[in-house]
């Protein structure tokens, strides 16, 4: 079947993002616009994804749990894991890779922690915005080790893969990217066109449709091989 998707969006974790992200307004907005399949994808750390998995759940949205990865060169890769568990387990391990530095929410903004109800549970401490201590290939290798799937975030925009390597390494084995409509792409790849939206307003209408089954797992192999499987 064609899925409506917005594979990338911030919540009021991320600094960068509105206050106004949180669970029940991305996925009452992301209704609204006629999208089937949504992930949250927050920098460098899966803090708001249980509480969006429930919130999508019952706004009959398929939750497919992310993360957008910032790699040692300054790459951003979206992580995708086919379980709120795998995702979680992740996330555990995330501190380790995290510099030690703090957040300064004057400076970079809030780093608010909710539930699926949109209360606030606290602050994350820790500066979500720099880079992790793990290289391109070294990151997509952990996201592997929790049968997640890498995908090169805005390939051709500041911190995208081409715009800091120049090329998409075949190494590290990618079939799916993400890129802008207009951007032109080797038809080998799988092309995602997603909102990076850190506000309300920026997430997708329904416009992009993937072909694959209403399942995390159909999800993550489309994204894996670069078909429909
Ligand atoms: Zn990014
Ligand atoms: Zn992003």
């Amino acid at each position: 079947m064609k899925l409506a998707y917005d594979l990338h969006l911030h919540s009021c974790l991320s600094p960068c993002a509105s206050e106004d992200m949180t669970p029940q307004n991305v996925c009452r907005m992301a209704r609204l616009n006629g999208l089937d399949l949504i992930a949250l994808t927050d920098h460098n750390t899966g803090g708001n994804l249980k509480a969006f998995d429930q919130a999508a759940r019952e706004h009959g949205l398929l939750f497919l749990p992310g993360m957008e990865l910032c790699t040692a060169e300054e790459v951003h890769l979206l992580a995708y894991f086919p379980s709120l568990e795998a995702a979680l387990e992740a996330d555990a391990r995330l501190p380790h890779l995290r510099g030690s530095m703090k957040n300064r929410p004057d400076y970079f903004g809030q780093q608010t922690l909710v539930d699926h109800r949109d209360r606030v549970l606290g602050q994350e401490e820790a500066f979500l915005l720099g880079a992790l201590a793990t290289s391109l290939e070294e990151t997509v290798s952990w996201i592997t080790s929790f049968h997640g799937v890498a995908v090169p975030a805005h390939i051709h925009r500041s911190y995208g893969l081409v715009q800091v390597l120049g090329f998409i390494p075949q190494s590290a084995g990618f079939r799916a990217v993400e890129a802008g409509p207009k951007d032109q792409i080797d038809e080998n790849y799988l092309v995602l066109h997603s909102s990076d939206a850190h506000e309300l307003g920026l997430i997708a209408q329904k416009e992009h449709l993937i072909s694959a089954e209403k399942n995390l797992d159909s999800i993550i192999s489309t994204l894996q091989y670069g078909i429909t499987v």
